[in-house]
């Protein structure tokens, strides 16, 4: 069976968590922590980086950082997780949703300006799979109307837009390092910032909102999100070894789209000519006239020993925001379309040119190619 992912653990991740274990220095007090947020914030150009649990809790901070009221909004893509969506809803403000755009999956950022009312406080752009949303016109929209942005770049490690960093482009920019991003702490996330008021009140949340000078004493409630010593080690090691990770990741998916391009029926993942894309997750859609679906394709691939994941299921398609009469009536149909004929293929940044080959071939057998 191949896996979809395998995380790569090299010796430096070995070393440092021993010295985590062997100093004693193994809750969110130590030295890892502090290196691993100012390296990943230099890697990005940014300023500031707050790390957290995980990347669920990386937004939840991020867009408590807006004091939103309830009724304000914030536009999103419909195709994607739902920690991007609950971040927004647990606070009683308002996701507005648009569209994917049918070649990056990204979302679609021609729909984003027909959004904007006089409630919309921010914009959480989301680069899917690993390749860049389309982000000046988001940014200037922002810049013309007032509104923050909150890049989700949990599955874009090191991919870039024009040259600069994703998770560098934003007011608040939310990470995950859970065991499947291209940087793994197992669990964890980080938000990155160049605001030093935020920043403040980021790491203030992520705390229980102690204070410095008067600790048990509250005027906020926060929560404990705080990374480990012993993950930040990981994480800084993993950090090291970046470039490396980046570059097989564009491999892996070089060689499958090197594979793969040759069959009709598959729409393969995009490289725009301004996207540095690192494949965090090899994707492709079915065609709707092979009169098969994303699960029925996995299940054939499965037997033939190879295991997928299908695509996101639009927040719009969700029966917990259904309940609320969240989305009501509202049509996306690339995510729908997506949703229903896209999977993705074993993708690790441990696998082997000859999983890729065996993938493929599966892929092959079952299209009939
Ligand atoms: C993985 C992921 C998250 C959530 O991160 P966790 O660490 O699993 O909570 C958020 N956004 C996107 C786009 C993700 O891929």
């Amino acid at each position: 069976m191949i896996p979809v992912n395998e995380p790569l653990i090299g010796p430096n991740e070995i070393k440092y968590v021993l010295e985590c274990l062997q100093t004693g220095w193994i809750s969110s007090e130590g030295h890892f922590i502090r290196e691993f947020e100012d390296h990943w914030a230099a890697y990005c150009g940014m300023q500031y980086g707050i790390t957290v649990s995980n990347g669920t809790v990386a937004l939840q901070i991020a867009v408590a950082c807006l004091d939103l009221d309830s009724g304000d909004e914030v536009i999103m893509p419909t195709f994607t997780i739902i920690s991007c969506a609950q971040a927004i809803t647990m606070i009683g403000a308002k996701p507005v949703l648009v569209d994917a755009d049918p070649g990056t999956w990204c979302m679609d950022v021609e729909q984003v300006k027909s959004k904007i009312s006089s409630r919309t406080r921010a914009i959480m752009p989301v680069h899917i799979y690993g390749h860049p949303v389309d982000m000046d016109p988001i940014l200037a929209l922002a810049r013309k109307h007032n509104l923050i942005v909150i890049e989700d770049a949990a599955e874009a490690h090191g991919a870039e837009y024009k040259g600069r960093k994703c998770g560098g482009l934003g007011d608040l920019n939310c990470f995950s390092f859970y065991a499947n991003k291209i940087i793994t702490t197992g669990e964890g996330g980080m938000v990155l910032t160049n605001n030093a008021a935020y920043a403040e009140r980021m790491r203030s949340l992520r705390n229980l909102c102690f204070q410095k000078e008067r600790r048990f004493y509250h005027t906020e409630l926060g929560n404990n999100f705080r990374l480990t010593n012993l993950q930040a080690a990981i994480g800084l090691a993993q950090l090291e070894r970046i470039e490396d990770s980046v570059r097989k990741k564009r491999l892996m998916g070089h060689a499958y789209t090197d594979r793969l391009k040759g069959i009709p029926v598959l729409q393969l993942p995009a490289e725009e000519s301004w996207a540095k894309n690192v494949y965090w997750m090899y994707g492709i859609v079915l065609d709707d006239g092979t009169g098969m679906d994303a699960v029925e394709f996995a299940r054939r691939l499965y037997a033939k020993g190879v295991m997928t994941r299908p695509f996101f299921l639009g927040m719009h398609e969700q029966p917990v925001f259904q309940k609320k009469r969240l989305f009501h009536g509202e049509r996306y149909p690339v995510a729908e379309r997506i949703a229903r004929q896209g999977l993705y293929l074993p993708s690790g940044i441990a696998i082997t040119e000859d999983q890729i080959d065996q993938s493929c071939a599966a892929v092959k057998q079952v299209l009939g190619y």
